[in-house]
């Protein structure tokens, strides 16, 4: 199938060509015409779908269609499409494929990504003009409805992007505090790479007789990617990924840790034994954190130890290896994590490291993943560690990774609540430490 049968208009054809789009991905052929017809969207999409044009493309296309009259002197503040997504980090991917795509429209689009983060004073002037489009983190959009920089009151259509993390990140009451300010005649897209009982019961309030596009994980969408699982010492893991980065000449490492203690621990100790190495997380500033990615794409950096959660929305193409120094703690962000690589048809390699106490959590990830992979074990990395049972504290370095599935005690409860909650201000950018990069 080739983009142009799908409906699209030449300014949109001629962006996406300019991004190196030839032909439409299975599920922007399957969802393009649906959103073009003004149906509400329940779509399955795994990272690296390409979900972003899928939707972006036909939405951009109604905008104009819709406010034609609007355009000029007439035009009011909209926004008319509003994007919700989990992260700061997507937001700003998200934007920018907008704005490319939007780049030859006849129309100059007002396109504004907000997120938590940063000073809120900016992002109200920008607003100031009106927006036709904006992408936004659920915690910041309510904050500048509050200040009255935004109202959503013409919003005709909603797209929730990633709408499992949404919910994951506990977002859910402030879903539903902006479903509430939105009008009741509108469009509804929702996207999701998983779909467990909360992300259904969301659908199910949101969407009007919605169209349910599942893209098969045929061989020609499952993304070409290597998986490898190396069974080793706790304390080892650190000289065996310095290990596999020179026995493979690895240019470019994405390393997931549970923590963003471990995240600077494990990069400082890298970077000690002379591999250009640095981390990222959401203790960094918005600006360190643009920094590190764009130095990662310019290969000034070899690798960069990230958390899960600030490295949702990382889509660096041509990146050809991702290794879990700590397993994911939810089964959900194995596939997150290794869909960072092997992205738009390119090959990839994803490493899992195994430890004697997260070795059950392993299984449970295999299992629930269908993968069948055996684990390895490496020459002079034999491991000698006993099977301990796992540490409840989430995310403890040198520990398990953080894994679910051990009763915990009232203490560990307390902890993992502060954990959320730390791990919804990292989300939405709220918790801004000091900036800590390497030049
Ligand atoms: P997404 O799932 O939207 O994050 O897209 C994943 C990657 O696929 C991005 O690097 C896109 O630039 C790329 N991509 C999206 N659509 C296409 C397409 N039709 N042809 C080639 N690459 C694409």
């Amino acid at each position: 199938m080739s983009f142009d049968s799908l409906g699209l208009p030449a300014a949109l054809l001629t962006a996406a060509r300019a991004l190196g789009f030839e032909s439409p991905t299975p599920i922007q052929s399957a969802a393009i015409p649906v959103v073009l017809g003004g149906a509400d969207l329940r779509a399955c999409a795994q990272t690296g779908s390409g979900k972003t044009a899928a939707y972006g493309l036909p939405v951009l296309q109604r905008l104009i269609e819709g406010n034609a009259g609007r355009f000029g002197a007439a035009r009011t503040r909209g926004p008319y499409a509003l994007v919700l997504v989990p992260t700061r980090e997507l937001a700003l991917q998200v934007g920018t494929v907008l704005r490319d795509l939007a780049r030859h429209l006849p129309q100059r689009l007002r396109i504004h990504v907000v997120f938590g983060g940063e000073s809120i004073n900016p992002q109200m002037m920008g607003l100031r003009g009106g927006a036709d489009l904006v992408v936004a983190t659920p915690g910041r959009l309510i904050d500048l409805v509050e200040h009255r920089a935004l109202a959503l009151s013409e919003v005709h259509t909603l797209v929730l992007d990633e709408a499992d993390r949404l919910l994951d990140l506990g977002f859910a009451e402030e879903l539903q505090r902006v479903l509430g300010l939105l009008p009741a005649r509108r469009q509804n897209l929702l996207f999701s790479a998983t779909y467990s009982p909360a992300v259904v019961r969301l659908a199910e309030g949101l969407l009007h007789r919605p169209v349910v596009i599942e893209i098969a994980q045929t061989p020609e969408t499952v993304p070409d990617i290597a998986q490898r699982a190396i069974a080793v010492d706790t304390t080892r893991r650190t000289a065996l990924l310095r290990h596999l980065i020179e026995t493979h000449e690895w240019s470019r490492v994405l390393v997931f840790v549970a923590t963003q203690y471990a995240a600077e621990l494990v990069a400082e100790k890298l970077y000690r034994q002379g591999v250009y190495a640095t981390a990222f997380h959401g203790g960094l500033s918005q600006g360190a954190r643009t920094r590190v990615l764009d130095e990662f794409k310019d290969e000034r950096w070899e690798v960069v130890v990230a958390t899960d959660l600030s490295a949702r929305g990382i889509d660096i193409s041509d990146l050809p290896v991702v290794v879990n120094y700590d397993l994911p703690r939810a089964v959900a962000d194995y596939v997150h994590r290794i869909g960072r690589t092997g992205r738009a048809g390119e090959s990839g390699l994803a490493v899992s490291f195994v430890t004697a106490p997260t070795a059950a959590h392993w299984r449970l990830i295999a299992k629930r993943q269908r993968l069948d992979i055996p684990l390895e074990t490496l020459e002079g990395f034999e491991p000698t560690e006993e099977a301990v049972p796992a540490s409840p504290v989430p995310g403890a370095e040198d520990g398990n990774g953080g894994i679910k599935g051990k009763r915990p005690s009232k203490k560990d409860r307390l902890r993992a609540a502060a954990a959320e909650d730390a791990k919804r201000r990292e989300a939405d950018g709220s918790a801004v430490p000091d900036l800590r990069t390497r030049s």
